[in-house]
């Protein structure tokens, strides 16, 4: 019976493999036991980060990604510094307290220094206290130190998936897509003192439970803060695009992708875990759900409405609502699926203050 696994200290592969594969009865007890452990060691919370996609120029060429350098199809923009500055404001005197900045992948002292200058000036505008993740790739020692010497605290950086020879089957076969050197990077930023963050998209192509659990695994021993996963969506414009009648599907990649969630959170039980825009694109509702069985991090997206169809990663891609704490000078309790919005918050990870405070004392 699934109570007997999901009560282990810890859980081997095959355990995994079986959760990930459970029929619907072993889901809802599943679902259950990761909405206790949630409110056990999270509470009943959601915290806000502010999603602005600042840009879609990009240098890689990922075969799923709809801003890949090779489609010639999307309008490349870059959101103006006044732009951003001001969605910054709207995030900071709407208590969001916390803002995630994307964009698509550059290397360049232009781009280095241009970031840089934006944490400082959010840092200006809101006396220090929001919280910026960035999520802007792969880059080197210095950029990502002058970025943390800047205001950012927190840092995505999907691997996508821990195999290599799927990753290997999802991008291309050069220097600048190289699965070793991801995974360096995500050493790098830990190094570097970065809350990090990783996560891996569910249901993609030559995917199988064997592989998400090992992602699973790999998420455990490299010991993340934060984890951002989600539902492949197609994209047409995609060379993936060829194998879409090989996946499950819409419901079950969304099924899977809760199903990974609330292992997650069994897994890794004070570590924030993000309920992705992807599963959006499957159905309106599928972030409350991911709320309730794990999730405790929000990204509305408040990148400027002119930008926001031209960061088309993948088809359907939500504009998503904006959320609002009405009066900002008193929030008010808001709620998002059944988890209270930390409006005011800037919700880090709880697992990496435990994992500063371990280190101190020893
Ligand atoms: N360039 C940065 C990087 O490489 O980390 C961040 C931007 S990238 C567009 C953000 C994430 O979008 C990727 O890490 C990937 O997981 C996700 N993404 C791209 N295409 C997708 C698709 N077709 N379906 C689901 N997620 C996708």
């Amino acid at each position: 019976m699934i109570t007997s696994i999901l009560h282990k200290p810890s859980l081997t592969h095959a355990n995994i493999v079986q959760l990930l594969e459970a029929n619907e009865e072993d889901t809802k007890a599943l679902f259950a036991y990761a909405a206790q452990v949630k409110e056990q060691y999270i509470g009943k919370k959601v915290y806000l980060r502010g999603l602005i996609e600042f840009s879609n120029v990009c240098e890689k060429d990922c075969y799923y990604c709809g801003i890949r350098k090779s489609n010639k199809k999307p309008k490349r923009f870059n959101v103006s510094d006044e732009a951003i500055l001001s969605a910054a404001r709207f995030a900071y005197e709407h208590n969001y307290a916390s803002l995630a900045l994307q964009s698509g992948e550059l290397q360049s002292p232009a781009f280095t220094t241009r970031v840089e200058r934006l944490l400082y000036k959010i840092q200006d505008l809101s006396q220090g206290t929001l919280g910026v993740t960035l999520s802007c790739g792969e880059q080197n020692k210095e950029t990502y130190q002058r970025w943390k010497q800047a205001g950012a605290s927190r840092y995505l950086l999907r691997i996508e998936s821990t195999d290599e020879a799927l990753y290997q089957k999802l991008h291309p076969n050069n220097s600048s897509h190289s699965f070793h050197q991801r995974i360096e990077r995500l050493h790098l930023l830990k190094e570097l003192g970065y809350q990090t963050g990783t996560g891996v998209m569910i249901g993609l192509p030559f995917q199988t439970t064997t592989h998400l659990a090992n992602d699973l695994l790999f998420m455990q021993n490299f010991d993340i803060d934060m984890c951002g996963m989600g539902p492949y969506i197609v994209h047409e414009d995609t060379p993936l695009f060829q194998y879409a009648s090989m996946l499950l599907p819409l419901q079950k990649r969304l099924e899977l992708s809760l199903k990974m969630v609330a292992i997650l959170r069994i897994l890794m039980k004070d570590i924030n875990i993000a309920a992705t825009t992807a599963l959006q694109a499957i159905s309106p509702t599928a972030r409350e759900q991911a709320v309730e069985i794990g999730a405790n991090v929000l990204m509305p997206n408040i990148t400027p409405g002119s930008f926001r169809d031209d960061y088309h990663l993948y088809q359907n891609k939500p504009k998503s609502a904006v959320i609002e704490a009405q009066d900002t000078e008193h929030p008010q309790t808001a709620f998002f699926g059944n988890a209270e919005i930390g409006f005011g918050k800037c919700g880090d990870s709880p697992h990496f203050f435990k994992k500063q405070r371990e280190k101190q004392s020893e």
